[in-house]
């Protein structure tokens, strides 16, 4: 292994750990990202120069300093900065059954876009087909034709783009591998860009899908990916339903957790490979962050409920406004929640942890870098991820040869074990809460719930 500073992306590409932040696209301008036609995931044109390697977050994430930078004086703790915890819901009940979650998002963006000291926000916007990017948005009236979360991998090069080139300040809705490199490229390339960003919200994320995944859905109900117009994974409720909507004004549509086909084209070897090795999927470095509250005391609501991790005070002072003003309901919670809702393998990188030592093992390049939540991972054995490699890299064969019906029926045959087990670990860390930490302060009961729809 070697720990020498990169001097371009090589190792990045050469193993498909690129999450298409855009960062090396500032830094060097004669990348561009493309959809890789065999990987069909997005990376660069070329491994740059060493300007590119010095702000990938596939490269390495300083946590520690960003950090420091961002909240300078405030202690993290294994969640990141918290300043408070809270489960929320917007009582606009259409944007509410329209979102992914809670609605919480669109509720922020609409107040801060009404501030006169916002001058826009640089949020995904849909472009065309499975096409989505970061465009600026200035009217409120724009807020409700956002889409909901979108989980294939998508090229974000331009939300720096559109940072350096407005004058302003902006709010930026991002995952956590987004402002990782937005941030390593602000900190590292152009301080001065900073200013330019008056909040940021972060949405929580447990993985990103490489386009595999809709293809291999696509072969699985019949529809030409090709003649796909629109896609929602989300929405109508806590789960929602994946639809596909075709340019012969079809709409396909699969339950998301029930559907056998969207088990195997979302499994989670079609992730892109970074993704295994984040510990960052409760946004370290944003000001407010925006999950699914998947709680036992939330399993019986109608529409979608919010965890809110207000990491400043002011984003706190923003959710209580909100629900001053009606336009929010929210209970506070303790910090527990996010473990609770996300699984202390997201919260804490147990396997990621675990799985960057195995590659320094084998040599290979993997991005340097160790969260607030190290000191409470507890990495998962040696021989879990040993196995999970092999597994990845021979799913990874599969994929790019197209053969996604080879991997259905692997699933349903020799896998199927481990695809009942995954459901029994829902059901047990979900409904019965195994796992919880015995000295934490009480969680969310049905009572402190009820405010939800
Ligand atoms: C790839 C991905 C993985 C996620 N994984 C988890 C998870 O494991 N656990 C969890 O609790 N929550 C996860 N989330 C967050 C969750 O799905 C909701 O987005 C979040 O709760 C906000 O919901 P909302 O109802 O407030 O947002 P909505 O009202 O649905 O608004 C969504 C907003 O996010 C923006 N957006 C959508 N997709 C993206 C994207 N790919 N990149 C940047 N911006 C985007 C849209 O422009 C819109 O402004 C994930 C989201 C994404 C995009
Ligand atoms: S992760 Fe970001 S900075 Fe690194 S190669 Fe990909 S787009 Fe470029
Ligand atoms: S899991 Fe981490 S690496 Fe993957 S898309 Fe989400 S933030 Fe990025």
């Amino acid at each position: 292994m070697t720990t020498s500073r990169p001097v371009d992306l090589r190792g990045v590409l050469d193993n498909d750990l690129c999450i298409a932040c855009g960062a090396c696209v500032a830094a060097d301008p004669s990348i561009e990202l493309r959809l890789h036609p065999e990987k069909l995931m997005f990376e660069p044109s070329h491994p740059g120069n060493q300007a590119a390697a010095d702000v990938c977050p596939a490269v390495g994430v300083d946590f520690d300093r960003l950090q420091d930078y961002l909240f300078p004086g405030a202690e993290p703790t294994a969640y990141g900065v918290v300043h408070s915890v809270m489960l929320a819901q917007s009582t606009d009940r259409d944007r509410n059954l329209k979102a992914s979650s809670g609605g919480m998002i669109k509720e922020l963006l609409v107040d801060l876009l009404s501030r006169d000291d916002v001058d826009g926000a640089i949020v995904l916007q849909h472009v065309d087909g499975l096409e989505f990017r970061p465009g600026l948005i200035t009217e409120v009236a724009e807020v409700d034709r956002l889409p909901g979360s979108i989980y294939h991998n998508l090229p974000k090069d331009r939300a720096l783009q559109l940072l350096r080139e407005n004058q302003g300040r902006y709010v930026l809705a991002a995952i956590p591998c987004e402002l990782e490199g937005i941030y390593n490229y602000v900190m590292k390339c152009e301080p001065h860009l900073r200013q330019r960003i008056h909040t940021t919200i972060g949405l929580l994320c447990g993985w990103q899908y490489n386009w595999h995944s809709i293809r291999a859905i696509c072969q699985f109900k019949g529809v030409d990916p090709d003649r796909v117009v629109d896609v929602s994974y989300r929405g109508d409720g806590p789960i929602g339903k994946l639809r596909i909507w075709t340019d012969d004004g079809n709409e396909v549509s699969t339950s998301r957790r029930l559907d056998f086909g969207y088990q195997v084209a979302f499994d989670r070897t079609f992730n892109t490979p970074r993704c295994h090795l984040c510990i960052n999927h409760a946004n370290f470095l944003a000001d407010i962050v925006v999950g699914d509250a998947w709680l036992a005391s939330t399993l019986g609501t109608k529409t979608g409920v919010s965890l809110v991790i207000n990491r400043r005070e002011d984003s706190d002072t923003l959710v209580r406004s909100l629900a001053d003003r009606g336009r929010v309901v929210f209970t506070e919670v303790s910090v527990n929640e996010i473990r609770e809702s996300q699984k202390p393998s997201i919260a804490f990188g147990n396997f990621a942890y675990a799985y960057a030592d195995y590659l320094d093992e084998l040599g290979l390049h993997r991005p340097r870098m160790d969260g607030p939540n190290k000191p409470a991972a507890r990495p998962v054995e040696r021989r879990e991820v040993a196995t999970f490699h092999t597994e990845l890299r021979r799913k990874i064969e599969l994929q790019r040869a197209r053969r996604y019906r080879l991997l259905f029926w692997r699933k349903a045959t020799r896998e199927f074990g481990r695809y009942v087990a995954r459901y029994w670990d829902w059901f047990r860390h979900r409904v019965l809460r195994a796992g919880r930490d015995p000295d934490s302060t009480p969680a969310a009961t049905r009572a402190t719930t009820s405010i939800f729809r």
